[in-house]
């Protein structure tokens, strides 16, 4: 019988390992933490029974993944859940810009911007359910609906600063340069706009839904599924140079520095040279927060939304992330904060709610972010820091001690520069091959990249049964 390892269990190392298994490969699935997830893990710190999401907590990528789609998740014990709202980004003066997931409501709420909303999404969303399987695979792939994805994807290799310019209003150019902040690079670069474009597009047509109990349930409905195939997985298992099992096919749901240190010598070199010079982007500083009564924000919107965006005005974001991208630290950094007890109020205790939030820092900061995402917090909610019962910080050096992947706290597994992007760590037109037979690299750093859809892990796994 085909036996199969694959090395590491976020969301892509589950998914190569269940399409391995249903391949018919005996697979076995080797974790270095307590349990399998990756960036798919909850947690309960600060108060018992609150539940925070550790690292991913909104999911349109993971609702609108092809490969999520082939699993009965329902059955699983999955269920997505909807805020009122998708994303607000307030600005000073109270007011927000606000996406909702209907294209043409969002469209009404952003006044003179409405038109050039609808410019820009309506046909994508229309055609998501054409464009989507190319728009989460391998770039460089001929699309099998090629007018559908043109039409997506002409505008991502513009700069998310040009794209800006399509807006008027203060409101609608926060609400894109938020969202294009995402991309954790400069907003005046080439293709800076391409993962808020597809964040954006898949929102509008499935939401920024999260997972019922934690985004920990979508990694538990990903480990039933494998089990029940009769994968076996071991935990606490972390695979180094030394005890690398030997198995007919190898995917590696790692970042491709660890993948050159375990394999050494056995890389051809000039993959070897590729991946040691992988380059990584800044880093997330994160803190969550147990907080009586919610965050008070100003603007009303922003207490019925699952995510809000903090940076101020597009400039105000631009400006910072260049800052962070040139490896210094803004006096007010982009923050993010997930409020997904509002679409999940199971995630509370009484009056008691988890609040997450992380803020863009440079790769490795080792200063303590956290007064400056509560002063971002409180800027836009005045009355925040009254609330809060409790914290926990997790720094750019606990993210990479947390998970290897997450180096220097760069969560998107690698900057999303236009080559690391396309192209993954190496410029090849198979960026899942690693040049040694049997043997792949399936995370985060490969295309389509970072979010918890699990499609480079399905993309790497296929390549390796279609090379058996
Ligand atoms: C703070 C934060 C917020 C995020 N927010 C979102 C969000 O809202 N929505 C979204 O879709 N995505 C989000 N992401 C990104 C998402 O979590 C990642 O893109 C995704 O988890 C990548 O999946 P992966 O399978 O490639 O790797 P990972 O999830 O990184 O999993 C890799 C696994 O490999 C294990 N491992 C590492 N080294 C070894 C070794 N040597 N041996 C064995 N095992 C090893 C690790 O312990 C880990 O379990 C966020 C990430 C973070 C950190």
């Amino acid at each position: 019988m085909t036996t199969g390892t694959v090395i590491g269990g976020g969301p892509n190392g589950l998914a190569a390992a269940i399409t391995l298994a249903r391949a018919g490969v005996e697979t076995t699935l080797l974790e270095a933490g307590d349990t399998v997830g990756g960036g798919l893990r909850s947690f309960e710190a600060i108060v018992p029974g609150l539940v925070h999401d550790h690292c991913a907590a909104i999911h349109p990528m993971a609702v609108g993944s092809p490969f999520l789609a082939t699993i009965d998740l329902e059955r699983r014990g999955l269920r997505w859940r909807s805020a009122d709202i998708e994303c607000v980004h307030p600005l000073d003066d109270g007011s927000a810009g606000v996406l909702r997931r209907s294209v043409a409501d969002t469209a009404a709420g952003l006044g003179a911007d409405g038109a050039a909303w609808r410019a820009l999404f309506e046909r994508p969303v229309r055609n998501f359910d054409k464009i989507g399987p190319s728009m989460l695979g391998p770039l460089l792939r001929v699309p099998r609906h090629p007018l559908a994805l043109a039409g997506f994807g002409a505008p991502t290799p513009l700069p998310a600063a040009a794209l800006a310019r399509a807006f008027r209003t203060p409101q609608a150019r926060g609400l894109w340069g938020g969202v294009a902040a995402h991309t954790f690079r400069p907003l005046h670069e080439p293709m800076s706009s391409a993962i808020g474009k597809g964040m954006l597009t898949a929102g509008h047509r499935f939401g920024w839904q999260v997972a019922e109990g934690g985004s920990g349930a979508i990694a538990a409905a990903l480990l039933a599924e494998f089990e029940d195939l009769g994968g076996r997985v071991e935990t606490g298992a972390r695979v180094t140079a030394a005890n690398l099992p030997s198995a007919d096919v190898t995917l590696f749901d790692l970042d491709p520095h660890q993948v050159a240190t375990i394999l050494g010598a056995r890389l051809p070199a000039r993959v070897r040279r590729a991946f040691t010079r992988f380059r990584y982007g800044p880093g997330a500083f994160k803190v969550d927060f147990a907080v009586e009564g919610g965050v008070p924000w100003t603007n009303p919107d922003a207490r019925r939304s699952s995510t809000v965006h903090l940076g101020g005005d597009f400039s105000e974001i631009a400006a910072s992330e260049r800052t962070i991208a040139a490896g210094r630290m803004p006096d007010r950094p982009f923050v993010l904060v997930g409020q997904q007890y509002l679409a999940d109020p199971s995630r509370s205790v009484g009056d008691v709610h988890p609040v997450w939030s992380y803020a863009h820092v440079p790769n490795g900061f080792a200063g303590d972010a956290a007064k400056a995402i509560i002063a971002q917090i409180e800027r836009f909610a005045p009355g925040f820091r009254e609330r809060i019962v409790g914290t926990a910080v997790c720094s750019t050096t606990e993210m990479s001690r947390y998970n290897a992947n997450f180096m220097g706290g760069d969560i998107n597994t690698g900057s999303k520069d236009p080559l690391q992007l396309v192209f993954g760590p190496r410029i090849t037109l198979q960026p899942y091959d690693l040049g040694v037979p049997g043997m792949y690299i399936c995370s985060a750093a490969t295309p389509p990249g970072p979010a918890a859809h699990g499609m480079c892990g399905f993309h790497a796994a296929s390549r390796a049964l279609a090379k058996l």
